[in-house]
């Protein structure tokens, strides 16, 4: 038997594995059967290179709980070490890898992204308090096996394996017994070995089998006890595109998403390998409007083991509301994500994410708009919120981002600007488009702008205040208008005044009349020569304010403070409408005060701004009137 001192530069590593990791004790088994599926698969690359003699079979990892001895075995039948690999990989290469770690890593505050890596085989001491390693190589050299109590003493001796491989005996330590439990145990397997490449058992099953011709209806069917294994060693994203039918896809987020019931509405398969390696699926959710804070996200996984969903710096911003698996071997984990974000190779990774998401967004539209438009209010949050944040990504999408009007007719917006060119283009040249977020709040206004023949667009995410505003800006000579933000004549404006039924003098006086009579605080009274059939009082909210205020309200945009600013509405007077000469000419004080009150209130009730005891006292005052 050898013995001997590990490292004697680091007495007391092992305390500090313990205490350093501690919410992260967990990872150790991601750590072992890491190890093991290496050993295993250079087993597999050595045979194949008729560098092995053995045969390699069909290999498989167990991870064995023994409850009353305290103790978990990860075993493997990979390549095995010898004694003087032993000495070499774990006394010497393994213990400094920790070491080093752990130097790097001691004062780090940044304990989200240490969990993403380990430290190795040493991250055994996180929750043992005695690891054996007993191994035996595939080649001749005798079996051996290796102690360490958490002190940096070691023994070495020879024994009896007779399988090749290396089982790994963990005595779990007293403060660690949650790794004596089976669901436990289970979880971190699920969570962290669901779709690694070598088979992973863990216990038995019991499999029913066909029953025989020849049983009777009362004979129970036969069963067996078959391994359990807990992977899909070959999950989708490691296949060709070619070689998966959809139903697979659908199969694959199932597998990902057990608690998901909705179908995705698309997939991207992301392949490549030049400049970097990297694999993947994305899905497409149903979104709807609602940004919902999700547990289902994006997984990041290194070589088919799961490393973190929190892909922050990735994956860009826009696209972390999508789901599935991003694989790579490139992406840096042992980095705090300050580094990450400026590293070179995963901004482009994030820029290739990008543009193979466009790609496919605009293959779809090509090849068939009429599933794109129906998918179109489940994705618009996505693709809006990337036209937004990624000039390369709006670049593209442009080209198929979908304008919707109150009708369902989906436009892009090429076509929208060709669609109404003729109509609502104004006196200075400017297209005017209209819009509204709502389409039972805004219904009078949508139905007057129709009836001028203008098409009114149905835009009503939560960010196309945003929207709105980068296109203004990004593109020549548009304008949007929200179908409320001004009185039907000055949506669009025209050269031609029209001509007021009023004199100056009759202006004057009805203006101090309603503005007397309204709420001067609220709002600011506007008279306005318009066709005699538009209506007599309107509501108006002036679009650049209101858009300022949303954007400030959705973050990232407007002005500071401007969320809380309170509403501002103009109160525009029709003086071409009958009505409104009939107030004029009224001689009673009292009547023409209830006359203008009762226009204004039906004219907040046309904007949806008639509410509470307000509305109350209206209905009642209605009633009244008719009687
Ligand atoms: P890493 O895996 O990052 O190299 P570890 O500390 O986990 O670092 O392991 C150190 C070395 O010990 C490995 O590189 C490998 O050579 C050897 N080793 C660890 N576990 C096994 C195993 N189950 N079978 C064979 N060799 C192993």
């Amino acid at each position: 038997m050898t013995t001997g001192n590990i490292n004697v530069s680091v007495e007391n590593i092992f305390p500090l594995i313990k205490k350093f990791l501690y919410s992260d004790h967990e990872i150790f088994l991601r750590e072992l059967i890491s190890n093991a599926t290496d050993a295993t698969l250079k087993l597999k690359h050595l045979t194949s290179i008729g560098e092995s003699k053995v045969e390699y079979g069909d290999p498989i990892i167990e991870v064995k709980i023994d409850k009353e001895g305290k103790k978990l075995h990860i075993i493997d039948q990979g390549i095995g070490m010898s004694a003087e690999e032993v000495q070499k990989y774990i006394n010497e290469v393994a213990f400094s890898g920790a070491e080093e770690f752990l130097e790097k890593y001691k004062d780090s505050k940044d304990t989200g992204i240490i969990g993403h890596f380990g430290l190795g085989f040493y991250s055994a001491f996180m929750v043992a308090s005695k690891v054996d390693i007993i191994t035996k190589s595939h080649t001749d050299a005798p079996a051996v096996k290796w102690s360490c109590d958490g002190s940096p003493k070691f023994t070495l001796e020879e024994t009896d394996k007779a399988e090749r491989g290396t089982e790994i005996v963990l005595h779990i330590a007293d403060d660690s017994t949650e790794f004596l439990e089976e669901s436990r145990i289970r979880e971190l397997l699920v969570k962290y070995n669901k779709f690694m490449p070598v088979p992973i058992k863990f216990g038995t099953r019991t499999e029913t089998l066909p029953k025989p011709e020849d049983a009777k209806e009362e004979d129970p069917a036969p069963t067996r006890e078959v391994d359990n294994i807990i992977n899909n060693t070959q999950p989708a994203w490691t296949k060709q595109p070619a070689d998966l039918k959809e139903e697979d896809y659908k199969n694959f987020y199932r597998e990902l998403y057990p608690m998901q019931f909705e179908e995705p509405l698309f997939h991207i398969h992301l392949n490549v390998d030049y400049p970097f390696n990297l694999t993947g699926v994305l899905f497409f959710p149903k979104l709807n409007n609602e940004i919902n804070l999700q547990k289902d996200k994006i997984q990041l996984y290194q070589n088919q083991v799961f490393v973190t969903d929190n892909v922050e710096g990735i994956v860009p911003e826009f696209l972390t509301m999508l789901r599935g698996v991003i694989d790579s071997p490139d992406i840096p984990l042992n980095v705090s994500r300050s580094y990450l974000q400026a590293d070179g190779n995963v901004k482009k990774i994030s820029n290739y994410i990008t543009r193979k998401v466009a790609d496919k967004l605009s293959s779809l539209f090509k090849e068939n708009r009429e599933d794109f438009e129906k998918k179109w209010n489940d994705i618009k949050i996505v693709i809006e919120y990337g036209m937004l944040s990624e000039e390369k990504f709006f670049e593209k999408a442009d080209k198929f981002a979908l304008y919707p009007t109150v009708d369902d007719n989906f436009y892009t917006f090429e076509e929208l600007q060709e669609k109404i060119k003729d109509q609502q283009t104004d006196k200075d040249g400017k297209l005017v488009v209209l819009y509204t977020n709502n389409k039972e709040e805004q219904h009078s206004y949508i139905e007057e702008a129709k009836a001028k023949g203008y098409e009114v667009l149905l835009l009503d995410s939560p960010i196309v205040a945003h929207l709105i505003q980068k296109l203004e800006t990004g593109k020549e000579n548009i304008s949007f208008a929200r179908v409320d933000s001004e009185p039907i004549d000055n949506l669009i404006k025209q050269d031609e005044e029209k001509i007021s039924k009023l004199s100056d003098e009759e202006k004057d006086s009805l203006k101090e009349i309603v503005t007397a009579t309204v709420p001067k605080e609220k709002y600011t009274v506007q008279l306005k020569a318009m066709d005699s059939d538009a209506a007599p009082f309107v509501i108006t909210e002036p679009e650049f304010m209101r858009r300022m205020k949303e954007m400030s309200a959705t973050g990232g945009g407007g002005m500071f403070g401007m969320s809380n600013m309170p509403e501002m509405y103009n109160l525009v007077i029709n003086t071409n409408n009958e009505l409104v000469s009939q107030i004029l000419q009224t001689k009673t004080k009292a009547k023409q005060e209830r006359l203008i009150k009762q226009s204004l209130d039906l004219a907040r009730l046309s904007k949806g701004l008639l509410k509470g005891e307000e509305l109350t006292s209206f209905v009642k005052r209605s009633f009244d009137m008719i009687k």
